[in-house]
C-alpha cells in the first residue's frame, strides 16, 4: 500500500459538521514546513492527492489556522473539484474576512452552484462583510437578469460599478438576459473595452438576431483575437447567412489571425449550408496541415460538410476515421445517408451504433424517420416512431411528426396521416398541415385537400405554399374557378411565394441563380444554352408540364417561365463552364418541381452527366435518365 493510500484510509472516521477531511491531525508525525514553502507547492497541487498530503503536513505543523494558507487551500480544493473540502475549511475558519467569503462564493459559481452562491453572498451580508470588486464580478457568474440588476444597485452602493471586472460583469449578465439597451449602454462607457466585454456585445446581438448591428460593432473595433472573430462568424453562419460567413473569414485568413477549431466548425458549417465543396476541401486540408486536432466534433463537421456538399463518399471516409464516435457523429452519418436517399444504409448505420450501446437521441429519430420517409419504408417508420418514446423514452417533437406525416401521406395513407395530425400532443404549425395538403395532391383526393384547406385558412396558418398547394388541387381537378379564387386570396392576403434559387459550385466559387436571372455576366452564354437544351428535349420527347404554372397567361407564356426556373439556368451555366462528363452539383433552396425533375433526367441522359442536385428536402442524383429518388420525393 503505498503512503498515500494509507494516508486516505486514515480518514474516514474523523467527522465534521458537513464534511470531514480525509486525514487525523492528531495521529500525524511532526517535521518542519515553512510558509512560504507551503504556499508555492499549494499552488503546484495538480491532483488532490497531493494537496492533501500537503494538508496533513500543515496540520502536522500547527499551521492549520494560518489564513493564507488556509485561503491557498480552500480555492485550490475547489479547483480541483473538492467543493466539501473547501466548505469544510471555510466553515472552520474563524470570522472569515472578505477574501475567504469571495474565495467559497467563487468556488460555488465555479461549479454551477448558483443558488447557493448567491445564499452565501447574502450571509455574508448578514455577517457585516462588505463585498469587494471580486466578491461582485464573482457573484454575477451566478445571476440571471433580475438578482443581476439588484446586485448592479447595490456596486454602485459601494461604488464598485467602475471597476473593469464588475462593469465587465455586469455586462456579461444583461448580454445573457438579453437587455441589449443595458449592455450596449455599459459598453460604450467601459474606458477600455475588454475582450470578455466585445465577445459579450457580439454575442448579445447575435442572440437576438442583430446580426448586423454586431458587425457594426466588431468592424468599428478591429480586434485581432480570434476568439471575436469566431463569434461573428458563428453569427452569420448560426442565422443562415453562409456567405457573409465565408467572406469574414477570407477577411480573417488576410488579416493574418489564426483560426482554432471553433472556427473551423462554423465555416464548415457554412461550407455545408452554401455547398462550398471546394472550400470545404481546403479547410479539410487545412486542419491536417496546421495541427488542429482531428477532434470528433471536428470529424461530425467534415461528415456534415462532405454529406450536405454531396459527396457522400468522403463523408464516408471521414467517418470511418474518427476513433471514439460519439451519437452526434453516428446522427450526422445517418443523416447524411438519409438525405441522399440510402435509407438501408442508414438503418443498418442505427442498428451497429444501437449494437454499441450508443442511445439514441431525438436528432437520430430525424433522421431515421426521414430515411423511411424517402425510401417509403411505411411499416419500421411505424415501428420506430413508436419505440422512440416506448423504448428509448424520448418524446416525439414536432419534426418527428412531420418526418411521420410526410411518410404516410406520400405512401398513401392518408386517412392514418390525418388521424395522428389531429391527434397529436403538439399543436400542429402551418409545416405539417402543408405536408399533409402536399400527400392530397400527389394522391388526388381532393376532398381531404379542400377540407383541410378550409380549416387551415379558417384558423390563420395559411402561408404562400398552402395557397399554391391548394391551386394545384383545383388544378388538378380542373376547377379553374377555384384557382382564380386562390389566386384572388394569394392576392389579398399579401403573401408571396418564396423565390426560387439555386446555387453552383465551380472553380472554387459559388454562383447564385434566381428564377428568370438575367443578372450573372455569363448570362447571354447560359441562355443560349438553354435554348439550345429545349430544341433537343424536345427532339426527346419532352413536353413542358405547363399545368404546374397558375398565372392566367398563355401556354407560350407559361413555357417560359418554366423554362428559366432557377435550377435550369444553374445546371445551364454548369455545362457551358465545366469540361465534358464532369458532374452538376446543384444547391436548390425550395423542392425541385415535376418539370425541372423531368428535364434533369433527360439532361444527365443526353449530355452523360452526373447531376446531382439538393432540393429542400433531400438529394436527387440524376444518372443516365434517371433519379435516385425513384420518382419519389
Ligand atoms: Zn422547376
Ligand atoms: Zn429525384
Amino acid at each position: 500500500m503505498s503512503s498515500t493510500a494509507h494516508f486516505l484510509t486514515t480518514t474516514t472516521q474523523t467527522t465534521t459538521h458537513n464534511c470531514s477531511l480525509p486525514f487525523t491531525p492528531t495521529t500525524a508525525p511532526k517535521h518542519l514546513l515553512r510558509t512560504e514553502r507551503a504556499v508555492v507547492l499549494i499552488d503546484k497541487s495538480k491532483t488532490i492527492n497531493q494537496l492533501l498530503q500537503i494538508h496533513a503536513a500543515l496540520v502536522r505543523n500547527g499551521l492549520e489556522h494560518h489564513p493564507i494558507l488556509n485561503f491557498k487551500l480552500l480555492r485550490s480544493y475547489s479547483s480541483l473539484g473538492h467543493l466539501d473540502y473547501s466548505r469544510t475549511l471555510f466553515h472552520r475558519t474563524h470570522d472569515p474576512s472578505v477574501f475567504f467569503w469571495t474565495a467559497i462564493i467563487h468556488g460555488h459559481t465555479f461549479h454551477g452552484l448558483h443558488q447557493q452562491a448567491l445564499l452565501l453572498y447574502s450571509q455574508m451580508l448578514t455577517h457585516g462583510v462588505e463585498p469587494n470588486a471580486f466578491t461582485f464580478s464573482s457573484i454575477l457568474k451566478a445571476c440571471s437578469i433580475e438578482p443581476g440588476r439588484a446586485l448592479h444597485s447595490q456596486a454602485l452602493k459601494f461604488r464598485l460599478d467602475s471597476d473593469v471586472y464588475v462593469r465587465t460583469a455586469l455586462l456579461c449578465v444583461y448580454a445573457k438576459g438579453g437587455d441589449v439597451v443595458s449592455a450596449r449602454r455599459l459598453f460604450d462607457t467601459m474606458p477600455e473595452k475588454t475582450l470578455v466585454s466585445l465577445t459579450a456585445m457580439i454575442t448579445c446581438y447575435t442572440k437576438h438576431g442583430d446580426v448586423d448591428g454586431a458587425r457594426l460593432l466588431f468592424d468599428g473595433l478591429k480586434v485581432g483575437d480570434v476568439v471575436c472573430w469566431n463569434v461573428m462568424i458563428d453569427g452569420y453562419t448560426q442565422h443562415g447567412r453562409p456567405n457573409e460567413s465565408i467572406d469574414l473569414f477570407r477577411q480573417l485568413m488576410s488579416a493574418k489571425v489564426r483560426p482554432d477549431e471553433v472556427t473551423i466548425l462554423s465555416v464548415l458549417s457554412a461550407c455545408g449550408q452554401l455547398g462550398a465543396l471546394g472550400l470545404g476541401r481546403w479547410l479539410h486540408s487545412y486542419i491536417k496541415n496546421n495541427g488542429i486536432p482531428f477532434s470528433v466534433s471536428v470529424g461530425s463537421a467534415l461528415v456534415d460538410m462532405y454529406s450536405k456538399c454531396g459527396s457522400l463518399e468522403d463523408a464516408r471516409l471521414v467517418f470511418d476515421r474518427i476513433i471514439s464516435k460519439d451519437v452526434v457523429a453516428w446522427n450526422t452519418m445517418i443523416v447524411g445517408y438519409s438525405m441522399h436517399g440510402l435509407s438501408q444504409v442508414a438503418l443498418e448505420l442505427f442498428s451497429r451504433m444501437c449494437a454499441l450501446a450508443i442511445h439514441p437521441t431525438d436528432i437520430t429519430f430525424i433522421g431515421i424517420l426521414r430515411a423511411c420517409s424517402h425510401g417509403g419504408l411505411v411499416v419500421e417508420g411505424r415501428a420506430f416512431f413508436h419505440s422512440m418514446k416506448d423504448k428509448y423514452g424520448i418524446e416525439p417533437r414536432i419534426e418527428h411528426y412531420g418526418c411521420m406525416v410526410d411518410l404516410l401521406g406520400r405512401a398513401g395513407f392518408l386517412d392514418e396521416a390525418y388521424e395522428l395530425v389531429q391527434n397529436m400532443e403538439i399543436e400542429p404549425d402551418s409545416i405539417i398541415w402543408g405536408t399533409l395538403l402536399g400527400a392530397c395532391r400527389l394522391h388526388g383526393n381532393n376532398t381531404l385537400g379542400e377540407n383541410i384547406a378550409e380549416f387551415v385558412f379558417a384558423n390563420g396558418l395559411a402561408n404562400a405554399g398552402t395557397y399554391i398547394l391548394l391551386a394545384n388541387i383545383y388544378a388538378a381537378a380542373g376547377n379553374w374557378n377555384g384557382v382564380a379564387k386562390i389566386r384572388r386570396m394569394m392576392k389579398d392576403s399579401g403573401l408571396q411565394k418564396e423565390p426560387g434559387c439555386s446555387s453552383i459550385e465551380v472553380h472554387n466559387k459559388v454562383h447564385e441563380f434566381f428564377a428568370g436571372d438575367m443578372k450573372h455576366p455569363k448570362s447571354k452564354e447560359i441562355y443560349l444554352m438553354l435554348k439550345e437544351m429545349n430544341g433537343c428535349l424536345k427532339a426527346h420527347g419532352y413536353t413542358p408540364q405547363t399545368d404546374i404554372v397558375f398565372q392566367d397567361i398563355g401556354e407560350s407564356e407559361k413555357e417560359k417561365i418554366l423554362g428559366v426556373h432557377s435550377e435550369k439556368l444553374a445546371i445551364a451555366f454548369g455545362l457551358i463552364t465545366t469540361r465534358p462528363g464532369t458532374p452538376i452539383k446543384i444547391i436548390k433552396n425550395l423542392r425541385v418541381c415535376t418539370d425541372c425533375h423531368t428535364v434533369t433526367k433527360l439532361i444527365s441522359k443526353i449530355t452523360g452527366r452526373k447531376i446531382i442536385v439538393r432540393d429542400r428536402n433531400r438529394f436527387h442524383h440524376f444518372v443516365d435518365g434517371s433519379c435516385s429518388c425513384g420518382d419519389y420525393w
